[in-house]
């Protein structure tokens, strides 16, 4: 029986270390029987010691091997009874961190939305209810995040705002993110959402941010207004320049025919100073009379301008040619192009445009025949067109100033002109939403370049 005992002990549920407390308690019992045994040897004398020592101890054996395995199996509980309460203790701890880094997740989250400045940020759920809000936005208002904070947005908003909201909110939670503007007890927010999703891609929430535009909105009405009044004035303006040039034309054509008269009646009767004088107030009165055509050319570009149509610079280019004849002729000027792409302007602008810079290639050539290039390049959506001399060019302080109206450099010298050519470009180009500028080297020459939009399909 002891063998067999000792065969099923490993396949039991007594844990191996508990073995020898079975041995421990087969051996005791057998050395109490042993002794029990001995005391009634010595005192009353056994009549059959060898059955008896035999027998008995092989008994007391069994009994003990019994007892032991019910000992063993009794230590072995209490030990699993530790070691699973030792695991409870480990797994307590570990949710008890758990939670910990939950909490101080939890708090940087709460501090980062507390935080949102000038704003504020927010989750909904699916039955549009504020699960976590918060941010600085609520000071200007008379509720702040906590009374947010669990609602359902028909319980704190009410009529064109909870309207507005609520259809935003519904159409994130359909999957579209929103943004809308919203003013809210005087105050402009703006409304941005976005739709969060599950793996499966459906919606669980909605994440609303919100930005206090009120003082952007102050200031960009404040820019609209100073625009439309920097456009009135500019218009006065504009009708102003007409109305004096035009106005002027009148009495100087007085002062012109009177001239005219007085050279044909007493023409004869002045002595040569006289004469020369008389020559002095004609000059001044034709150059007024060139500067105040120049000043209603340039007051018309706005006013008087034609809508954009694509446009064949390659004929503008031919027709000032055309114009330009007689100067071309007489100065023996040389002028060329590439071939010229098409854009989209006011074609009779833009024939003013290529006369002006042309005449001047030709006016200021310096001592050589003109040699005049027109070229152009596209960049973009634009075109870069380019008239390059190889004339007297321009001091490089002097670039900026000959675009405005009446610097011309040269008014009372070898070249005649009146300053406003280049300013009547410049306001051509600006109008076809373009920049003009010159890059010039003195004596070596000088190249005017514009940009004007391209025409879609344009190439050269
Ligand atoms: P104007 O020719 O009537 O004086 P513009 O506005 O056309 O007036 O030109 C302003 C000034 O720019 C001119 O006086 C001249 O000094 C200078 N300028 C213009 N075009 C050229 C050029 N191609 N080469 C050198 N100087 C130029």
């Amino acid at each position: 029986m002891l063998f067999y005992w000792g065969y099923r002990l490993p396949q039991t549920d007594i844990r191996p270390e508990f073995f020898d407390t079975v041995a421990v308690w087969c051996f005791r019992a057998v050395a109490v029987m042993v002794g029990i045994l001995v005391f009634i040897a010595l005192v009353a004398d056994l009549n059959d010691p060898a059955h008896n020592f035999l027998i008995l101890p092989a008994l007391a054996a069994v009994a003990g091997t019994g007892a032991g395995r019910h000992d063993a199996r009794a230590k072995t509980r209490t030990y699993t009874l530790k070691q699973r309460n030792q695991e409870l203790q480990e797994t307590q701890a570990e949710l008890e961190e758990t939670v910990d880094q939950l909490q101080e997740s939890e708090q940087r989250y709460r501090t980062l939305a507390e935080n949102f400045p000038n704003g504020a940020v927010a989750l909904l759920d699916d039955e549009l209810r504020y699960t976590i809000v918060g941010g600085q936005g609520f000071e200007p208002l008379d509720f702040g995040a906590e009374d947010l904070q669990g609602e359902q947005i028909q319980d704190v908003y009410s009529g064109e705002i909870l309207e507005m909201i609520e259809s935003n909110y519904r159409e994130t939670l359909a999957g579209e993110p929103t943004s809308f503007e919203l003013t809210v007890q005087g105050r402009v927010f703006e409304f941005r959402t976005h739709p969060l999703t599950d793996d499966d891609g459906d919606v669980y929430a909605i994440l609303a941010m919100t930005q206090d535009i009120t003082e952007r909105k102050q200031y960009e009405e404040k820019l609209e207004q100073l625009v439309a009044d920097l456009e009135e004035s500019n218009k006065r303006l504009e009708q102003f320049a007409y109305a004096a040039s035009h106005d002027l034309q009148e009495p100087l054509r007085m002062v012109s025919s009177y001239l005219q008269l007085i050279e044909r009646r007493y023409g004869e009767k002045l002595d040569e100073e006289g004469k020369e004088l008389f020559e002095y107030a004609l000059d001044g009165a034709e150059r007024m009379r060139s500067m105040i055509d120049g000043l209603l050319q340039y007051s018309r570009i706005e006013t008087m301008g034609s809508e954009f149509r694509p446009v064949d610079l390659d004929s503008v280019f031919d027709d000032v040619c055309e114009d330009l004849q007689v100067t071309i002729e007489e100065s023996g000027a040389e002028i060329t192009a590439d071939r010229l792409p098409r854009v989209k302007g006011d074609e009779n602008q833009l024939r003013q445009l290529v006369q002006n810079l042309l005449s001047n290639a030709i006016k200021y050539s310096g001592e050589e025949p003109p040699r005049v290039h027109v070229s152009a390049e596209r960049n973009g959506e634009e075109w870069v067109v380019s008239v390059a001399d190889h004339g007297i060019g321009i001091d490089p302080e002097d670039q900026e100033q000959i675009f405005e109206v009446f610097e011309g450099l040269h008014a009372d010298g070898e070249y005649a002109g009146t300053g406003i050519g280049l300013a009547v470009c410049e306001r051509i180009v600006e109008r076809h939403g373009g920049e003009i500028w010159v890059e010039s080297e003195p004596g070596e020459g000088s190249t005017f370049s514009f940009t004007l939009p391209a025409v879609a399909d344009s190439v050269i």
